[in-house]
């Protein structure tokens, strides 16, 4: 039954995300028998259930849910024509400068209903030839660890913190991490882990939210300190460029990778 409720908790986040207010009748009664409302607010019912979920004698209702394999493709639908949409405004994005220095934007790769998300912080220069996420050296890195921890690269969700390639591989500036944020945040949405990995320094300070303290953040004094971005758990990590010029660090990621692992179960 938890399984049953996680997915429906799952659906309604899930529609929230996409801006629905309000679900009909139809939807409704195909998630709850005996259902005589009209509408009910996405916000309310995921509350009520959430709640019931917590009170664990509540047999009846636990019955009352109904699980319907539909509504998974209709998500998968819903899901794919989000992300197309998004990755399409993104390749025609101009909101901020690196548009003029990138030769192509670079959008997320991955599973879409991951629950295991990697935020990096810009394309490289491969990443910007290519036009795919953490390919060189970082990539086969990345991928490494991904394969270490169980996965392939298709079960997991990769993209960065900004989209377009910033000149000579130097840092994003603020102001450019904040424009690009949108596209990070509706992609977080989207596919809605439940677990991100942020790798290094510009994606954690992304999560973080705390406008102008760039600077500030050393991600070896915050690694290994969880934090949780919209109730998602985010574990900052090292970057790979930084553990290929750094290689003895490699040991701290892959305990990162481990407390992933447990958060994930
Ligand atoms: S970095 Fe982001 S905001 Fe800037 S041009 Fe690229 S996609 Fe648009």
């Amino acid at each position: 039954m938890g399984r049953k409720i996680d997915y429906i908790i799952d659906l309604l986040n899930f529609y929230k995300a996409l801006g629905f207010k309000e679900l009909p009748n139809d939807f409704l009664k195909s998630l709850l028998k005996n259902s005589h409302s009209k509408s009910v607010k996405t916000e309310s019912l995921l509350y009520s259930i959430v709640n019931i979920q917590s009170k664990k004698n509540n047999e009846n209702l636990s019955e009352s849910l109904i699980y319907n394999d539909d509504f998974s493709l209709s998500i998968g639908h819903k899901k794919n024509s989000a992300i197309d949409k998004l990755n399409q405004e993104i390749k025609e994005c101009k909101k901020c400068p690196l548009s003029n220095s990138r030769k192509n934007p670079v959008c997320g790769q991955g599973n879409i209903n991951a629950k295991l998300m990697f935020i990096g912080e810009a394309p490289g220069v491969d990443e910007d030839l290519q036009s795919i996420p953490f390919v060189g050296e970082a990539g086969k890195l990345l991928t490494n660890l991904i394969e270490k921890m169980g996965f392939n690269r298709q079960d997991v969700y990769i993209t960065n913190t900004v989209k377009c390639h910033p000149p000579a591989n130097r840092e994003p500036f603020e102001s450019e991490i904040e424009i690009c944020f949108d596209y990070l945040k509706r992609e977080i949405e989207i596919v809605s882990p439940k677990v991100i990995m942020t790798l290094g320094k510009v994606a954690t300070y992304a999560l973080m939210e705390t406008k102008g303290k760039l600077k500030e953040i050393q991600i070896s004094k915050i690694r290994g300190k969880v934090f949780f971005y919209r109730e998602i758990t985010v574990i900052p990590t090292f970057h790979p460029s930084y553990l290929l010029r750094n290689r003895k660090d490699k040991w701290l990621t892959w305990e990162d990778a481990q407390e992933a692992l447990r958060r994930l179960k």
